[in-house]
């Protein structure tokens, strides 16, 4: 992949780390830069620990994760699982940190989801973006950035409607740099509800990489469908 910056928003810490880590673990081994953003902790996402002991738990997870891949690492800790709501107060926060980083590509849930949150997340970031090159909003906020690209990761929890159409070949070296951060996380580790997260997005890599003729890919989607694009 060509030398760019990624960020990648999700609405629970682990979202993002599943769908979009092995795209960014590989930008980041290529030159570029990774943001992973969390819109929530994702605090009530565990059967038997308390709200408060898995929200500190969830972050350090998360940090953990970006930290190991090469990602900087940005929570919105004081909105809280299950209620992410669709404001300009909570985009403008996230334009704030797209105008900081200055991303090329933006990573966003598909509209559509299981989950409300993962739903509000996608919209969310999509405001963000147009928020971020907007001229005069926020002029104390950094200057204005437009962001080249936003596409959606593919998620089991998002699949309604969503089309992949955009790959991004993941080597060898930055799916093992994932698979051993990913081993961090509780949920995904199968600790939570039993589902194995790791199995299923690791499967999805060879499945991917089958459709666009390599080892391992990332699929996205454009929203569009119109075309099929490889980006190596
Ligand atoms: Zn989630």
């Amino acid at each position: 992949m060509q030398p760019q910056s990624i960020m990648a928003v999700g609405g629970h810490i682990g979202d993002m780390d599943l769908a979009a880590g092995p795209l960014l673990a590989q930008a980041v081994l290529d030159g570029g830069r990774a943001t992973l953003v969390a819109l929530t902790p994702g605090e009530r996402g565990h059967p038997r620990l308390g709200i408060d002991e898995y929200k500190t738990q969830k972050i350090e997870e998360g940090r953990a994760f970006a930290a190991a891949i090469g990602a900087e690492f940005h929570v919105f800790d004081d909105i809280s699982d299950g209620f992410l709501p669709v404001t300009d107060d909570v985009a403008g926060r996230l334009a704030r940190l797209v105008r900081t980083t200055r991303p090329e590509m933006v990573v966003a849930h598909w509209r559509h989801s299981i989950h409300t949150d993962h739903e509000h997340a996608s919209h969310l970031a999509e405001r963000a973006r147009f928020l971020a090159g907007l001229p005069g909003w926020d002029p104390a906020g950094g200057d204005r950035h437009g962001v080249a690209q936003l596409l959606y990761a593919e998620n089991w929890e998002d699949e309604r409607k969503f089309r992949a159409d955009t790959y991004v070949p993941i080597s060898d070296e930055a799916f093992e740099v994932w698979h051993a951060a990913i081993q961090g996380q509780a949920f995904a580790r199968g600790e939570t509800y039993g589902f194995r997260y790791i199995d299923y997005y690791a499967a999805q890599l060879i499945m991917r990489g089958c459709l666009a003729r390599t080892r391992r890919a990332v699929a996205l989607s454009t929203g569009d469908g119109a075309r099929v694009a490889i980006i190596d």
